[in-house]
């Protein structure tokens, strides 16, 4: 069920919520409409989930699809803008979130479709060839609207982009911010992560769309910055990977994605 978060009447946050691939993890998709077309920021994790996405941007009238912008390569992230692509939108991300894209995702979808529980989810997602590559940043004006993409990595990934909507004052940080949710350190820069949340809070935007977890204010970059720091300090002084990640899912009990805690115990152990 796509739920939905108006921050202005053309500006929004969809997500299908929960945990698990089945509702591409919780991922957050930022959507903007100007006058001559849409811009959806990560799009979900298959076809399935962006024509959800289609029909609801639609439903409110707004402009077809006509980019997509990729905070990073992630599947959740990054698989459902290959159907606004096929549809003729363009697809913007940075150099090293393309390259990633190339390398992981055709062996990423064959292993889902192997999993009976996913197969049907990913039997028509397909990888894709951004068309809209850049190094620093991008940007594009929808008429009436801009658009900003600013490379602000290495942080969650080498790829990681931000972007911001200046004119909502609104920024879609990716995964450099998880709210309620725990963080994925798989690829990490861990001697990045500092740098990266003082370039999101250098935007000075008003109200941040993590990657997962709900909308909130500049205070998500500081809740983020004690996370990695008491994560650090947990799995550091425990005496074994096991009782690291206890510790780790005790101390924010009501978090999500506790299978990401494993990449916490594993890079920083
Ligand atoms: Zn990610």
């Amino acid at each position: 069920m796509l739920r939905e978060t108006v921050l202005s009447p053309r500006c929004l946050v969809y997500t299908l919520g929960g945990e698990t691939p089945l509702s591409s993890w919780g991922v957050n998709c930022t959507v903007v409409a100007g006058r001559d077309g849409t811009l959806v920021v990560d799009p979900f994790i298959a076809p399935a989930h962006a024509r959800l996405l289609e029909a609801a941007l639609a439903a409110r009238g707004f402009p077809p699809v006509t980019h997509a912008v990729l905070t990073h390569h992630h599947t959740d992230h990054a698989l459902g803008a290959g159907w606004f692509a096929g549809r003729g939108a363009a697809c913007a991300c940075h150099r090293a979130c393309a390259a990633a894209m190339a390398a992981q995702h055709p062996g990423l979808i064959a292993g889902r479709r192997r999993e009976p529980l996913h197969a049907a989810l990913f039997a028509d997602a397909a990888p894709h060839r951004p068309a809209l590559v850049f190094d620093q940043g991008w940007s594009v004006d929808l008429g009436g609207v801009t658009v900003e993409a600013h490379h602000v990595g290495p942080g969650h990934t080498p790829g990681d982009v931000a972007v911001l909507l200046p004119s909502e004052g609104v920024v879609a940080s990716g995964d450099l911010l998880f709210a309620g949710y725990h963080f994925n350190y798989e690829e990490a820069a861990l001697d990045g992560l500092s740098a990266a949340l003082d370039r999101l809070a250098a935007f000075g935007a008003r109200r941040l769309v993590p990657g997962h977890g709900e909308v909130g204010g500049p205070d998500l970059i500081e809740a983020q910055r004690r996370y990695h720091a008491e994560v650090e300090r947990l799995v550091r002084s425990a005496a074994s990977d096991q009782a690291a990640r206890a510790a780790v899912r005790e101390a924010f009990p009501d978090y999500r994605l506790g299978v990401a805690v494993g990449s916490a115990v594993q890079r920083l152990r």
